[in-house]
């Protein structure tokens, strides 16, 4: 039985709720075990599958995934494992960096409004505008007086799309700082991972508790109806893969997609 439902309201930042990441745990499997989730991932991804297929057919909906997270908190792994299970021609996905010197001579909403999806498209992003209250609050990138006005933007920007039809839906991966640590040194140990890996990775870990509380405050106040955060309790991978999986084919199924009736009439068409 699926317990997508469940999961869906359980992860979900109630708009205008107060999160204190300090009560939410992040080992948390909502009563899944690791044998059952298997099963109910595979049945999720399938669902998902389908679901893409039609809406890339339907050529009506547009949908935007946004997946934050403290660094080795598996955006990567989601990308893969999740979002890998559609078909990557109607997924276009990008990876935010930091800003080029031409993306940082407009506002920071510039870049992403571009990657934002069009109809039949799921556009999935790695980081996003989040990150212009994330790192740049905590590394103090613009004064105080700038970045703290971007919570009301931020809203009113992903307002902006959600009126124009585009569905948000926005995962938090939650990972702490014990499995992180462990994520960093599988890193340093295997030698096929240690690409991942820059020594500016040590510094942000450092200011831990200032990314918890900006993260916080992200959840806190960009939490809304038609953009919701869910929360996805992260150090276990097949526990995040399983929720992320159950909580988007859960939305996308609320879309009703359906496969178009052809543009002309075929009845009687034979091929020779
Ligand atoms: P990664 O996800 O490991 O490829 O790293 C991307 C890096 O880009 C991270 O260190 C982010 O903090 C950084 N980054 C992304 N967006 C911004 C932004 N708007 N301002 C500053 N740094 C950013
Ligand atoms: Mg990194």
């Amino acid at each position: 039985m699926s317990q997508a439902p469940n999961l869906r309201s359980a992860l979900r930042i109630e708009p205008g709720s107060r999160v204190d990441l300090r009560k939410l745990d992040p080992s948390d499997t909502h009563g899944w075990s690791k044998g059952r989730a298997s099963d109910e991932l595979a049945r999720g991804l399938e669902r998902l599958r389908s679901l893409q297929e039609r809406i890339w057919a339907e050529h009506r909906h547009k949908v935007l995934v946004i997946l934050q997270g403290i660094d080795a908190s598996g955006k990567g792994g989601t990308i893969e494992h999740v979002v890998g299970a559609m078909n990557p021609a109607g997924c276009p996905v990008t990876s935010f960096k930091v800003p080029t010197a031409l993306e940082l001579d407009h506002d920071y909403l510039w870049r992403v409004h571009a990657r934002t999806p069009g109809r039949g498209e799921i556009a999935v992003f790695d980081r996003s505008h989040y990150e212009d209250v994330l790192v740049v609050r905590v590394r103090s990138l613009v004064p105080r007086t700038v970045w703290s006005r971007r919570y009301d933007q931020i809203n009113a920007f992903e307002r902006l799309l959600t009126d124009e039809g585009t569905t948000i839906v926005k995962f938090f991966l939650f990972i702490d700082r014990d499995e992180q640590r462990e994520r960093f040194q599988a890193r340093l140990d295997d030698p096929d991972k240690r690409w991942k890996f820059r020594l500016g990775d040590l510094d942000e870990r450092k200011l831990w508790d200032d990314y918890v509380e900006a993260f916080e405050a992200a959840l806190s106040r960009c939490s809304t109806a038609e953009a919701p955060w869910y929360v996805i309790p992260a150090n276990r991978k097949w526990f995040r893969n399983l929720a992320v999986a159950d909580i988007l084919a859960e939305t996308l199924e609320q879309l009703d997609p359906r496969y178009p009736e052809p543009a002309e009439d075929l009845t009687g068409v034979v091929i020779e």
